[in-house]
Formats: structure tokens, sequence, C-alpha cells
């Protein structure tokens, strides 16, 4: 009889100790996995796309622009996104990706950059705790791959470029494939260099590739770059930003010839280019980029960055909200982006990182595909039911006669579920609901309010102002005291829909809310709304 496990069995962290990386010691602490034990339902790769190809409540349910299934694109484009947790919204509940340090050297400067090593602590693009060489690349994704089944890309997202420094990338890339064929390879480009390699990058089956494109009005430019360096030459000023716009243009009709996907990623800075990104966005459509990721600009003085010591501020929650639904008919979104560091390792949301560094990579790595094949079997089980839970709740809500539309803040760890006690969150996944559907629109970042078992003032103030037009939080548990401070805010909290899937607890909250079950049947409901930024109404 075969024994069923969970994903979360599979996935637990832990350090790289319980599987087949030659020449390490298991470590007792960690939950071991015992793969010989493991009994799945044989689910195969057909299966998966046949539980996937089912219409799942994508027009009615979730319209993140990625995360169109497999009907709603060609076949070959569906065989690239569907595990990539960048370019698909849904695989983000499942896939993880590693990126790796190894292209140090950058041919630009953005007045938003400040690449710095050594730099634990600091979660934002650019930052690494160290820079590798292609060989000790190679052995860390070996080794990352053994130990995380739900790894599926491989990317090379600075600190530098990977296009200017294409002799490591390029390195790195032909010989993590003779080991993990399966693997997506992954770059990120500011673009300058992009056009001499793209041919290159067509051969070594590079088919993701992410350019970053600020301005399609070099005047603009030249606020955020003070310098590039091209054709042995360093350039300034405005013929520095006609060079790179001319140079991403160009890249990104090329990688368009090709069919590489490209998703390009903008950097939303208040008062420099922030209304000039809906232009961004119609141009890069029509070169044909598949996808536009608007990132808020991180800045702070301690960055060190010259945005961040001159005081540049980015954009609050829903300015970024307000802008990316102005885009709505552009090219598609992506929404779930989470800034990650240069050397993140793991789910999109969590980061490994410092459980893989170098000096606990053993010398001598060898590939085991076991635990990823089986995570893989068991993810499509799950993706299956999900996209049938997707549906179901997109039925039910059109059933709903009206209703406002509000934005409900998940706690969740991964696998598409409510699966999180509230104190632990990290961050919030939020969903837009209304009759129409359930939209995943963005996430927030905050301060863990419980640690060590006590629940921080501070860091709750910090959760209610990031939760910011956030009408309800659904988590898998949450205490009293954190409850009635974010009531007192307007803001509703409830662990009654604790490890359903997403979309169906959402549907269950909103029905209940607005459907035949009165909301004022929920403790604290009528004073929290009463309260609630949102203004939200009740229809019924
Ligand atoms: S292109 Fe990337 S690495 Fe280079 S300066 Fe800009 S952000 Fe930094
Ligand atoms: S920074 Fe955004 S696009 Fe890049 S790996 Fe992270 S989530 Fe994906």
């Amino acid at each position: 009889m075969a024994q069923l496990i969970s994903l979360e069995s599979l996935t637990g962290p832990g350090p790289m100790a319980s599987v087949n990386v030659q020449g390490r010691v298991a470590n007792a602490a960690a939950p071991m996995v015992a793969l010989d034990a493991l009994a799945a339902p044989a689910v195969t790769s057909e299966a998966m796309r046949m539980a996937l190809s089912s219409k799942s409540g994508c027009e009615s349910t979730s319209s993140c622009g990625s995360s169109d299934t497999k009907d709603d694109m060609p076949a070959e484009i569906w065989e690239k996104v569907k595990d990539h947790p960048c370019y698909s919204e849904e695989a983000h509940h499942y896939f993880a990706r590693m990126h790796v340090a190894v292209a140090p050297a950058c041919n630009i400067q953005c007045n938003y950059c400040n690449r710095k090593y050594d730099c634990a602590n600091e979660s934002r693009p650019g930052v690494v705790s160290e820079k590798l060489t292609p060989e000790q690349a190679v052995r860390k994704v070996i080794a990352v791959a053994s130990e995380v089944p739900q790894l599926s890309v491989l990317g090379i997202a600075g600190p530098g470029d990977a296009c200017y420094d294409f002799k490591k990338t390029k390195a790195t890339f032909d010989n993590v494939v003779k080991h993990i064929p399966d693997v997506k390879l992954c770059i990120s480009t500011n673009g300058l260099a992009l056009p001499d390699h793209v041919d290159e990058i067509a051969k070594m089956n590079i088919d993701h590739v992410t350019l970053t494109i600020n301005m399609v009005d070099p005047e603009v430019g030249t606020k955020i770059y003070p310098w590039i360096y091209y054709k042995n030459k360093r350039w300034t000023g405005l013929e520095a930003s006609k060079i790179l716009h001319e140079r991403q243009m160009q890249g990104l009709e090329m990688l368009t010839e090709r069919k590489i996907l490209c998703k390009v990623n903008s950097v939303m800075i208040p008062g420099i280019n922030d209304e000039h990104l809906v232009e961004v966005n119609a141009v890069v459509k029509k070169k044909g980029a598949f996808l536009h990721n608007i990132m808020p600009l991180i800045s702070a003085a301690e960055h060190g960055t010259y945005f961040g010591l001159q005081g540049q501020r980015g954009p609050r929650a829903m300015e970024l909200k307000a802008l990316q639904d102005k885009l709505s008919q552009g090219t598609k979104l992506m929404r779930h982006c989470r800034q990650c560091r240069a050397d993140a390792v793991g789910l999109l949301g969590e980061d490994r990182g410092q459980e893989f560094t170098m000096d606990q990579v053993p010398d001598e790595v060898s590939y085991d595909p076991a635990k990823r094949e089986k995570y893989r079997e068991l993810v499509a089980v799950e993706r299956g039911e999900h996209v049938a839970t997707r549906e179901a709740a997109g039925k039910q809500l059109a059933g709903l006669a009206a209703g406002t539309s509000v934005l409900v803040a998940i706690a969740t760890k991964g696998n598409g579920r409510i699966n999180q006690h509230f104190g632990h969150a990290t961050e919030f996944q939020v969903y837009e609901v209304s009759p129409k559907g359930v939209q995943f629109i963005g996430h927030r970042k905050v301060d863990e309010y419980c640690k060590g078992g006590w629940g921080e003032d501070a860091s709750l103030e910090g959760v209610i102002a990031a939760l910011e037009g956030v009408t309800v939080v659904l988590c898998a548990k949450i205490g009293d005291c954190p409850k009635e401070s974010l009531t007192a805010a307007g803001i509703l909290a409830t662990d009654t829909y604790a490890h359903e899937w997403i979309e169906a607890g959402i549907v269950a909250w909103y029905e209940a809310t607005y459907g035949t079950a009165p909301l004022a049947q929920m403790p604290g409901a009528a004073q929290a709304l009463a309260a609630s930024p949102a203004g939200v109404s009740l229809a019924t």
C-alpha cells in the first residue's frame, strides 16, 4: 500500500545533511527524509499537464498576467513557464530558484545600486554574502539541487551583469547542465552588452532573460544612470542614456525574434520615472516582452546608494498598485516578485541562502535527483487539486449578486495554502477579491511579529502600516492581542480558514461577509470596518 507523504515533509528547511551529498555527515537535528520510504501516487508529467489543462479559474479567479494556463499560450511557451516561479504566478507556490553570484563586473552605474558583499542581513537585489567562481557555483548548485526539491531555476542576477561578464556566466551554465539537465537557466542584464550575446544565449538554451529597462526616453535616463562603459570608453549624460536605450531595444527585439522569453524589470522611482513607466510598458509590449515587472525602488541611506544618500524615496505599496492597475491593458504584469538577493535560494519569499554558503558545501558533491523527482510527482497532484479549487471558487464568487472589491492578506508558507501563523509571517500575500474574481496583486514584507514566543509591539505597528488598504488577514493562527490591535486599526483577522487553499479560503470569507451570511457574525467585524481605510461598503 502506497504511503502518502506531504509536500511539507519533503521541503522543510534543514541543513544540507540528510541527502546524498558525498562527504557530508548527516546532521542529527535535521528532519531526515528517508527517500526509500516515500511512496506517492504515480503521476506522470502527462497527467500533470492534463490536470493543469482543465480550464483554471484564471479568467475569474486570478489575473496576474503570469498566471495564464496551458490553454492561454502556445504549448512550447507553456513548457517554458509552467515550472518557473517568476514567469508563472501559480508555479511560485511550488517551485524555487537559486541565484549564483559569478559575474560581478558591471558596465553601467545605476543610482539605486551599491554592490555589497558579505552582507547577510539585507534582502534586496545586488546584495550577496559571497562571490563565487564558476567551479564553486557548480558545486553549490549540485548541493542545493540534491537538497531543495523545489529547485527548478538557476539564475545569474547580479551583482554585476551576466552579459558583460559573459565568460563566467557561460562557464557556469555549461557545467551545471552537464549534471542537472532539467534545470531552467535564467539571466538578468542591464542590456548594454546583450545584443553581443543573444545568439550564444539561444545556443545555450537559456530560455529566460530578464532585462532591466527603466526608461525609453533618454532624458529620463540621465536621472538614473550617471555613466556607462561601452566600446572601451566611459560615457555620461544624455549620450550614455541614448546608447543604453538603443542597446536595450535592440536586445529585446533580438530575444523576441529567437523566441527567448523576456521579462522586463523596471524600478519605479517616484518623481523620476513613475509616470513614464506607462510608456515603457507600451513600448516593451510592442517589442514582444513576455512580462513586465514593476519593482519598487528600495532606498535607504544605510544602503549607500546615490538615491539612498540623496533621500530619494521608494513608492508606497498602494502607489505601486495604482500604477500596476493603470497598466492592465499593456504587457502582462508580474506582481509576485520578491526583489531577491543575488544569492537567494528557495521559494520566492524565503531565503535559504545561509544554509548553503561555500563553507558548508563539500569539496566533492554528487547530484541525487530522487528528491526532486518525488517532489514533482506530489506537486502534480497538489496543482491539479489547486486548479480545481480555484475553478470552484470562481464559480462560487460569480454566484454572488453584488459586492465590493476588497484586499485580503494571506499568511502562507507556500504550497498555495493559508498555512502560517500570523506572528511568524515575514510577508503577506495580498489578493483583491470581488464578485469578478480573486486576483493576486502583490506581497507586503513585514518584520516577524512573534519572536521567541513573544509578540513585539513595534513589529505589530510595522505590520499594520504594511497592511495599508487591507480589509482582512487570513492566517493559520492568531492570538487575541494582535487580533484586537488589528481590529482597532480597521483590519479584520481570522484563522477560520486555516490550511484551506488560498482562493477557497478567500472566497469562503468573502461569501460569509458579503453573501447570505452577514458580516456582523464575525467578532469585531463591524467595529473594524467602521475604521477601515478601504471604506468598505456592504452589498447585502
Ligand atoms: S546593472 Fe545591476 S549591477 Fe550594474 S549598477 Fe545597475 S543594478 Fe548594479
Ligand atoms: S527578483 Fe523577482 S524575478 Fe528575480 S528571482 Fe526574485 S522573484 Fe524572481
